[in-house]
């Protein structure tokens, strides 16, 4: 991580913290093509445009006077556009973390040398042993090749981790795939599908997160709620538009990266704070009727934001050193 990127997320941090400022995190997804076929996903079913690598430009030089600390790029697959590159140096120049989210599927060395340059860690979607991952993302032999993928990546010299999304399929597997990945990665997270399981999760897979310590990325309240969240009990948390946003790959603001439904403006038109200036108030009865979510990128960050600074920064140096 650049000194600029430090120094940007210590700021953050506090003023988020302890003075109120937001946002503090955003999701762009610059494209919802996808070479994975996830059971849980619509992205790859459909083929939604994107803007071009000039506009796209313009959006991540928004989202950074927007003020957040950290931005994930986010998709779809990522690495499907030509100038991904052009867009992380863009943020990294900017002096934002810079986070990139891949399946792992696409594995080219010169690009893990050119993404080094540019991206402070790399999370690759993994789910499970090698059959309930390949299963679950629906492309055979994807557990190889992610794997691969993580192994590139580490050796180019950039900070790699998993986000396991736990499903009916492979939530009671979560202590089984970090032991297969601990030696490849730096840090994991891992975050129940939205909607939540309908079967609700064990005491055992709970226990499990909570003994994984090195290596886990996720604050100690959001691994003690999640079985609340899954089993119907959990008190809504929304800061949808305020400690987070994100961003469609047309760069329309959404209300969170759960919510491609609530649109509450384009940052082709308009900065960042125009829009939460002249938000509808259609969009805001929208976001106060939403059930919920449990992702890492919402109810997480609020999490983390909650926790000590000691607790976070022990985190936080342990993923991005
Ligand atoms: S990798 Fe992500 S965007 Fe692609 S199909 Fe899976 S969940 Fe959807
Ligand atoms: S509660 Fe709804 S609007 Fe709020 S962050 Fe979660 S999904 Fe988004």
């Amino acid at each position: 991580m650049s000194l600029l990127s430090k120094l940007r997320m210590v700021n953050g941090f506090i003023m988020t913290k302890y003075f109120n400022r937001t946002p503090f995190y955003a999701t762009y997804n610059v494209t919802f093509r996808c070479n994975s076929r996830c059971v849980y996903c619509d992205y790859w079913k459909s083929d939604s445009p994107e803007l071009n690598t000039e506009n796209a430009l313009k959006v991540v030089d928004r989202m950074s006077e927007s003020g957040i600390s950290m931005l994930a790029i986010s998709g779809g697959e990522p690495l499907l556009r030509n100038d991904l590159n052009q867009l992380l140096k863009r943020a990294r120049d900017l002096g934002v973390i810079n986070t990139l989210n891949t399946s792992g599927l696409i594995i080219k060395e010169q690009l893990a040398f050119e993404l080094a340059k540019y991206v402070d860690a790399i999370t690759i979607s993994i789910d499970g042993p090698p059959e309930v991952h390949d299963k679950q993302r629906g492309i055979k032999g994807a557990f190889e090749r992610s794997v691969r993928a993580l192994a590139l990546y580490k050796s180019a010299g950039i900070r790699v981790g998993i986000n396991m999304v736990l499903t009916d399929l492979n939530k009671d597997l979560v202590m089984e795939t970090y032991n297969l990945l601990e030696d490849y990665i730096d840090f994991m997270t891992v975050q129940p599908v939205n909607p939540p399981l309908k079967n609700g999760i064990s005491e055992k897979t709970i226990s499990d997160l909570h003994s994984i310590k090195g290596k886990l990325f996720l604050p100690e309240s959001y691994i003690e709620y999640m079985k609340e969240y899954i089993n119907g009990g959990f008190n809504k948390i929304c800061d949808a538009l305020k400690l987070y946003y994100a961003v469609d790959p047309l760069g329309n603001v959404l209300a969170c990266a759960a919510r491609h439904d609530i649109i509450v403006g384009n940052l082709l038109h308009d900065s960042y704070k125009q829009i939460i200036g002249n938000i509808s108030k259609t969009s805001m009865e929208e976001i106060d009727k939403c059930t919920g979510c449990y992702l890492v990128c919402t109810v997480g960050v609020n999490m983390q934001l909650k926790q000590s600074v000691l607790n976070s920064a022990v985190q936080v140096i342990r993923a991005y050193k």
